[in-house]
């Protein structure tokens, strides 16, 4: 796959320029088929699910005696839109419970992923989105390894006019933090309690002990709505491991597909679905406040396709 990068990169071509002209040929041959799976490998769809395709898509096109190319591209839109699979849920549960007696208790996203992935300034995106939508947040910086990740969460929330629950102590208990954000987030009888969270991988058993002490403790308080895994889209096949460790710490409930607005395809939704059998709910776009979207499987697939 290495050597594959290195040649897509010396060509300069665009994969999707590259799936044309290998579609644009007038009869698909060996070689051909063989680069058409080589293609989607390089957009990170992953070999077990690439080479489903191929397969399911040449037995098509021999059973069916298609000629045309452009039907052969029709046909593999609709095999990609079928692995991305566009019947999954993907709205965000970010309405608050409301008991018998009318008490309501907000509904608690735990935003988790590796360090540098983007989780905090998806919090800032998604926060300026339900505020947007008339919905009152509150914010909790459960990062307490580093000062400067609350500062960050703090800033994004101060700019919608949010509250970011924190700790001033450097190394302070994330649990305790989290647990203080969901208090807060109730006292205030706000909509949605947003909680940032350190994703150091290095030691993976203290991850489970820290993320795993956060959701026992935030379960104390209010019933968590979402566990939002962000996965940054430039590191290919390594979000899939990500994926595999996160899944197995914290419950995910769906992804959150970063830095797709570089040349990253983000192949990788199809494996990371497949792993961890939960939706790409949004997807980052940009550094910016408004680059933040809900995941559209059709414009995705569309992408993947140009
Ligand atoms: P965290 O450590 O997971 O909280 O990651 P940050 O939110 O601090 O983001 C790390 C870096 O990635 C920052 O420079 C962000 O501006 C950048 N970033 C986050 N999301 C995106 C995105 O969708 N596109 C691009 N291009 N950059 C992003």
């Amino acid at each position: 796959l290495a050597r594959l990068r290195d040649r897509l990169a010396r060509s300069g071509s665009p994969l999707g320029t590259r799936l044309l002209a290998v579609l644009s040929r007038d009869h698909l041959a060996e070689d051909d088929w063989d680069e058409l799976e080589e293609t989607l490998l390089l957009a990170d769809v992953g070999a077990g699910p690439s080479g489903e395709l191929i397969d399911a898509l040449r037995t098509r096109v021999r059973v069916e005696g298609l000629k045309d190319p452009a039907q052969v591209k029709t046909l593999l839109r609709a095999q990609l839109l079928e692995l991305v699979d566009p019947t999954l849920d993907r709205s965000l549960h970010v309405a608050p419970t409301v008991a018998a007696d009318g008490t309501r208790t907000p509904a608690v996203l735990l935003v988790v992923g590796v360090n540098g992935t983007g989780k905090t300034t998806t919090i800032g995106k998604l926060t300026r989105l339900l505020v947007a939508e008339g919905r009152s947040v509150v914010l909790g910086a459960a990062d307490t390894f580093r000062a400067a990740a609350a500062d960050q969460l703090e800033t994004w929330g101060s700019r919608v006019g949010v509250p970011t629950v924190r700790s001033e102590r450097e190394g302070a208990d994330p649990a305790s933090v989290a647990f203080e954000a969901v208090r807060t987030g109730k006292q205030a009888d706000v909509d949605v309690v947003v909680v940032d969270t350190a994703g150091r991988l290095q030691n993976k058993a203290g991850l489970m002990d820290e993320l795993g002490k956060i959701t026992r403790v935030i379960g104390k308080e209010a019933p968590l709505s979402e566990v939002l895994l962000v996965l940054d889209a430039t590191t290919g096949q390594n979000g899939l491991n990500q994926a595999r460790v996160f899944g197995e710490v914290a419950g995910v409930t769906g992804i959150v597909l970063t830095k797709l607005d570089g040349t990253a395809k983000g192949g990788i939704v199809v494996a990371v679905q497949r792993e961890l059998g939960v939706p790409v709910k949004l997807v980052g776009l940009g550094e910016g406040p408004d680059d933040l979207a809900p995941f559209d499987p059709e414009a995705f697939v569309d992408g993947l396709l140009q």
